[in-house]
Parts: C-alpha cells; structure tokens; sequence
C-alpha cells in the first residue's frame, strides 16, 4: 500500500487532500498530514486575525473547491452566519479547517498536529525518511511538499533595532503593541502592505502613517464585474502553435495574439497602464472613477491563467524577459485586485493626511530612537520622513534569501541538494508531474511541490484557485 506524506496542510496541502478524495479510493494508500496546530486546515494567509484583513475575491468567487464557488456562501448557511460581500480572511480559515476534516475523513487519512523537522532520502529504496519535531521518523513512498510559508526578507537590514517589526501575521498578534500616537511606516505597497495599513488604520487607530515602494504600485481596484466574450487566445491555439515550434512559444507569437484579443475587447493597452496603474493613492481613485476597461481587464486575466501558465513554460530565457518587461507588472497588478473598501479606507486616510506615501526612497536607517527613510544623494542624503515604527510589508521572499531562519525544513532539503532554487522565486520542478528537479539526484519522482513553492515555474498560482486546479491535474495524471 502506498504511504504518502502532506507536509504543510495549508491551501495546497488541503488542495492535494481534497484531489485525492475527488480521484482515489482511501483503501489503495495511506496518507498521513503534517501541520502545526493553529495552522492545520488554514496555511500562512487565514490563520486567526482581525476581521478587517479580508479576502481578495468576493464570497462566490472563492472556495475549498475551485470547482464549486458556491460553497463558502453554503457554509455560511449551515453555520447560519451571515455572509458579507468579502468574507475576512480569518473566517475563511475556519470554514477551510471545517471542509479539510471532511476531507480527512472520507479518505481515512491521518491529523498529525507537528511540523517536520528534517526529510531524508534513501535512494536503494527511493523512499522518504521524515523526521517529526518530536523526534518520530517515518518512512513514505511518496511526499507532498506544500510548506510554502518563506518569511520575508529584511531588506534594509534592520532586524534587531527597536519598533521593527519583520514578520506581520497575525496582525493581532504581532502589531498589536502599536499605539496611536506612534509614527508607522510601512516598506510595501502589495497586498500585505495594504492589509497591514487597513489594520493600523482601523483597529490601532494610527494617526501618522507612511507606506513606499520601488515603485508605489498598489494593486487595482476590483471593480463591478462584467461578463466578456474570449475570442482570440485560448489553450488549444497556444498548443497548437508550441507543438509547431518543437515545444517553443516565440513571445512575438504570443504578444500578437494577446494584443489581438485586448483590441477585441477594446483595450488600448498604452493608456490603460497610464490611466489605471499609475500607482499610489491617484491611481486607486482613478480605477473606481473610470471602471470599464478595468472591469474587461478583470474578466480577461482569469480565464487565462492557464494559458499564461502554458505560454510561460514554453518560451526561451531571452522571451521569459521580454514577457515580463512587457506583462508582468500588468498581470501582478490586476491579478488580485484589491476590495473596494479597502481602496477607500486608504483614499480617505490620505485625504485626512492620516497616510502619505513616500517617493524616492532609497534606504531606511535606524539611529537614536528613530528610524530615517532616506533618498541617497552625492552630496547630503535626504531624509524624506522620520518615525517611530517600521514594519516590514514586502510579502513572501519567493528567492528564499534567510531561509535558514525561516523555514529550516526547506533550507535542509536545499543543503542536501533535494530541491534547487528557480530563478524566478520558489523551487524547480517539472511542470508536467511538479516533481523536484534535484541538482543531485535528477528528477525525483515522488516528491511533488506544490502552492508558492512552485510559483517561479507556475507562472501565475499565486492564487487558491490556481493551486487548487493545479493539485488535482496533478492527482488525476498520478492516479488515472
Ligand atoms: C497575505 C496573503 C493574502 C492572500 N490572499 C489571498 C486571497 O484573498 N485570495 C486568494 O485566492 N489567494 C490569496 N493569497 C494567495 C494564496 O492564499 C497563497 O498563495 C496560498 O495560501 C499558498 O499556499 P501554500 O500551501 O503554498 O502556503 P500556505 O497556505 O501558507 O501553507 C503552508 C503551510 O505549511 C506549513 N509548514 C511550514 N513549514 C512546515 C513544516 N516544516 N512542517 C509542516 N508544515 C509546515 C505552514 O504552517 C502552513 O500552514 C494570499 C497570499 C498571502 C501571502
């Protein structure tokens, strides 16, 4: 009988649980599923916190099952809870932990409330030791490595200074020592950036906050949905012509058939980045002032995931670069928009001079009980702001930079040379069966990596959705 492994039961783990429910009988194998506590059935993003950091997609358009959005707004029900437009990210959690029990049981598989502290391969066998924090080694014909939770890298270096805050989940937890009357200033513009001025904002009451990025991006604004028609790009075309390249999409084949498909819909692609990602506080009030071309954009990327994915596996070095000089800032962008409320929280926190963001920053520096946000000069640096407080809002460091510190599991499997670092973040895997390409051992057969872990090859799975579909073609393709 198979035995198999889940290390980290947040979204992917829970994704591959669920696959194996949809596609297998529990008889054939066992399966056995790692996680802590208070992170069993939930992952990094919806552990327990403030009900004011919520989802990114609307309740109906997100679920454990990516193939039935419905069913978060029917647990809600069972639970007789109401259902707001966006549930918090928190709730989400609990409804996920209920869903994966559900799961746990229909497979018979196992709870084991631990983390993994080291995992051994044993090439006689081609099996998997794994060892528990609490010493146990066990051994499995296959393992799942869904751990993807990789900590945030300390740009500036201010780990140790007094009022830096590195790590931000939960908000309750870990910003809930900041006071009112204490000058924040937040090193992000994403969407963690976002969730932790929300919180400031409202649950601490900041009165003087600021927030910078490289480039002060902020997410676009979800806006009223539409429905679109997709005429031109679809999966079967980009096949068709990867299979007459020899497995190579050129990104001028691919640039024309998107460009096509954005004229279609009526997109003028030149003024929709000038018009909706003109970054900061303007660009927010612009993308709920003028919403048509956002909402087209919001309907088109979606569905094309995949395609972008396949497009993405297939191009030369040379063409991954120009894709992301042309696309990739507009796929981050509009890939997870952000909840209008959110949006106006932060607009009228700028208008109230409560929020300012900072341009031009070039590095922060602590010194005598405050830190300096600096743009370097030839002659005198430029301290463009001063304050109290610094948290750091950068989002998962996908290049692993401190991996020893965050996550020593995955810095032990990287020592032994199991898995390797992609190029672009996260690990290398085959796209086809996302097995481990190991610079030791080739490619592993039985180890699958999954969620953020393989988001430098999955191009666009930054998503529960995307990592849901994926987890189960790969079930599917394993078990058929
Ligand atoms: C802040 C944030 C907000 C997001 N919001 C949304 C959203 O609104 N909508 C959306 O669709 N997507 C959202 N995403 C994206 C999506 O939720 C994530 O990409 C997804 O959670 C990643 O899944 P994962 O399984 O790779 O990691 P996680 O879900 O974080 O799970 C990793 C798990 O591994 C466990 N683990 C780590 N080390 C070990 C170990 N040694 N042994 C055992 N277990 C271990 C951790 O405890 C954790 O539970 C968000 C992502 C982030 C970071």
């Amino acid at each position: 009988m198979e035995r198999i492994a889940i290390i980290g039961m947040g979204t992917s783990g829970m994704a591959v649980a669920a696959a194996y429910a949809k596609e297998t009988n529990p008889g054939d194998y066992t399966i056995d599923c790692y996680d802590s506590k208070d992170s069993f059935g939930k992952g990094y993003p919806y552990r327990d916190d403030s009900q004011e950091i919520i989802l990114n997609l609307k309740s109906g358009k997100i679920s454990y099952d990516y193939q039935d959005n419905e069913d978060l707004i029917n647990w809600h029900k069972e639970k007789g809870l109401t259902v707001n437009e966006y549930t918090s990210r928190s709730t989400f959690g609990e409804y996920t932990l209920d869903r994966l029990n559900e799961t746990i049981d229909k497979i018979k598989a196992n709870k084991i409330y631990e983390r993994i502290s080291s995992v051994q391969y044993l090439p006689e066998t081609k099996t998997w030791e794994i060892r528990t924090e609490s010493g146990s080694n066990i051994e499995y014909d296959r393992v799942h490595l869904c751990c993807g939770e990789l900590g945030q890298h300390d740009v500036y270096k201010l780990g140790g200074s007094p009022g830096y805050y590195n790590e931000v989940y939960p908000c309750e937890l870990k910003l809930a020592d900041i006071e009112s009357d204490q000058s924040v200033c937040i090193i992000g513009a994403g969407l963690t950036a976002v969730d932790v001025a929300i919180y400031l904002l409202t649950k601490r009451n900041v009165q003087k906050l600021y927030m910078f990025s490289r480039t002060n991006m902020v997410p676009t604004v979800r806006v009223d949905p539409v429905q679109i028609n997709i005429k031109h790009i679809n999966l079967d075309i980009v096949e068709s012509i990867i299979k007459k390249g020899n497995g190579i999409i050129k990104f001028e084949e691919f640039d024309e058939l998107f460009e096509k498909e954005l004229v279609y819909q009526n997109i003028n692609y030149t003024e929709f980045l000038k018009n909706h990602m003109q970054g900061g506080i303007e660009g927010l009030k612009r993308n709920i002032a003028e919403p048509d071309d956002l909402a087209v954009v919001q309907a088109l990327l979606p569905p094309l995931n995949m395609v972008f994915n396949r497009v993405w596996d297939s191009m030369t070095n040379e063409d991954r670069f120009n894709f992301r000089s042309k696309y990739h800032p507009f796929m981050c962008l509009n890939r997870s928009p952000l909840p209008q409320p959110s949006a106006e929280i932060l607009i009228d926190a700028v208008e109230v001079g409560r929020l300012k963001f900072i341009e031009g920053v070039d590095f922060v520096e602590y010194g005598c009980g405050v830190f300096d946000i600096i743009k370097k000069s030839t002659d005198t640096d430029e301290v463009l702001a001063q304050s109290d407080l610094v948290v750091n809002a950068t989002g998962l460091d996908m290049y692993m930079t401190d991996i020893e510190k965050q996550n020593p599991l995955l810095a032990q499997m990287l020592n032994k040379r199991y898995i390797a670092i992609d190029k672009y973040g996260g690990l290398i895997l085959r796209p086809e069966d996302q097995t481990s390409i190991s610079p030791r051992y080739g490619s592993l057969e039985n180890l699958h990596i999954h969620g953020v872990l393989a988001s430098g090859v999955q191009y666009r799975n930054n998503s529960t959705m995307m990592i849901q579909t994926m987890a189960h073609k790969l079930i599917k393709k394993l078990y058929a």
